[in-house]
């Protein structure tokens, strides 16, 4: 107990809470019971007091529903009185149970995947990361490297895999979130597999898939720059260039629940060759393999010989500083199509506020204030605040933080409303 209070004075350790913080105005209906639920879990720790507050509902419905929450072992009552004693009155505080539940969080990318492995709170507990040297894999090959993944993580956080309730994984191309097939990924050599079916029948656990770029969104909206805005846009720049959107607090997935794809918008009519086959794409001036496709050009042929894409992009970046005006050219160019896009995403969807995130965003030469105030001058934007940029600059793991969103949603879902929710 002692040690509980001490733990308890220090601010610090006060928890901060994961998910979004303002309410939805979508007009769906979320059950109260979820809504408390909630209510704690973003603001990491919350009394009945505050709860009637801020859901403006009864004094009593709130005793009802806390008291349904802390039976299915949800919610736990925590002893705050310490905090108020100077003013004389004792304190129950409620938050959630972080052991109620662990889950595993993964990103696959084509040279490294990393995952996390959290607790029901949002806290991480673990992390892993994964070399991969291989190429396009089989799905056989993508599920033997995600098994390894989810190994470490579980050795790392002193757990088995039978701790774990279920997985999210995230990754590059076009994942059709609600069947859990990919219609193609340049990570996979074969096109339309069903990841998750694979998955299933493997770890005989539930499994949540999609686009990387929609798990980072949610990763800005949970745990980072979004979680106080109700609408948003995050773009992000790296192998390829990706785009997220959310409305009303919900990440928007469009008809067919793939994601949007500004990488594959074009800007250019017969430019250049874009991955994907096409010409023009705005990602075809823009990601890495772009930027590199133009290294030839500004280094000397030995160093741009026999480097991987990676190393040749950090010597490209460290040429630009140093003042090589061919490779400064090359970023200049880029920043002027990022413009280009910036502007399309406000000329298209207005939101007050677009996150460049990914880790990408640690070279900012390319972000210059320049790269902005074009954006702005190609945008018509009379009578309005600009829209505000934000540049988060993430480490790698903030991918695999996302991809725990949508299973940490789930699996609430199935402790609250019943486990036909995590059945998929
Ligand atoms: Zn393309």
């Amino acid at each position: 107990m002692l040690n509980k209070i001490q733990a308890i004075t220090n601010e610090e350790n006060q928890p901060s809470g994961c998910g979004p913080l303002l309410s939805s105005n979508s007009g769906i209906e979320v059950p109260l019971r979820r809504q408390v639920f909630e209510h704690v879990r973003a603001h990491g720790r919350a009394t009945r007091t505050a709860i009637t507050q801020a859901l403006d509902i009864s004094a009593g419905s709130v005793t009802t529903l806390t008291a349904d929450l802390i039976a299915k072992g949800i919610l736990r009552e925590v002893d705050e009185t310490a905090r108020e004693m100077a003013r004389g009155r004792p304190r129950i505080a409620l938050e959630v149970v972080p052991e109620a539940a662990y889950l595993i969080g993964i990103k696959l990318s084509f040279n490294q995947h990393s995952a996390i492995l959290s607790d029901f709170a949002g806290n991480v507990v673990a992390t892993a990361v994964l070399q991969s040297n291989e190429n396009r894999r089989s799905t056989a090959q993508m599920l033997s490297e995600t098994e390894a993944l989810i190994n470490k993580v579980c050795a790392n956080g002193e757990k088995t895999i039978d701790d774990i309730k279920a997985v999210g994984i995230g990754l590059p191309g076009i994942v059709n979130h609600s069947s859990g097939s990919i219609t193609w990924s340049s990570l996979l050599k074969d096109r339309d597999q069903n990841l998750q079916a694979a998955f299933v029948e493997k770890f005989d656990m539930p499994l949540l898939l999609d686009n990387d770029t929609n798990m980072l969104t949610l990763a800005e909206l949970w745990f980072g720059i979004g979680r106080d805005m109700t609408d948003f846009a995050v773009v992000t720049i790296e192998d390829g260039v990706g785009m997220g959107l959310v409305v009303n607090n919900q990440l928007y997935r469009g008809t067919h629940g793939m994601g949007l794809e500004l990488g594959h918008t074009k800007v250019q009519l017969d430019g250049a060759l874009c991955a994907c086959g096409q010409r023009g794409c705005l990602e075809a001036y823009l990601a890495d393999y772009a930027l590199t496709r133009e290294a030839a050009t500004a280094l000397d042929q030995d160093k741009a010989d026999l480097k991987s894409s990676k190393e040749l992009l950090d010597i490209l970046f460290q040429q630009a500083k140093a003042g090589n005006s061919g490779a400064e050219a090359i970023f200049r160019r880029a920043g002027r199509f990022l413009s280009v896009g910036l502007s399309n995403v406000v000329q298209l969807f207005d939101p007050p506020l677009i996150i460049l995130s990914g880790k990408r965003m640690q070279q900012n030469y390319m972000y210059a204030d320049t790269v902005f105030a074009e954006m702005q001058k190609l945008t018509l934007s009379d009578n309005r605040d600009p829209c505000k940029i934000a540049v988060h600059a993430w480490d790698d793991l903030v991918w695999a933080r996302g991809a725990t969103v949508p299973v940490l949603s789930a699996i609430t879902a199935a402790m609250i409303d019943g486990p036909e929710a995590l059945d998929r």
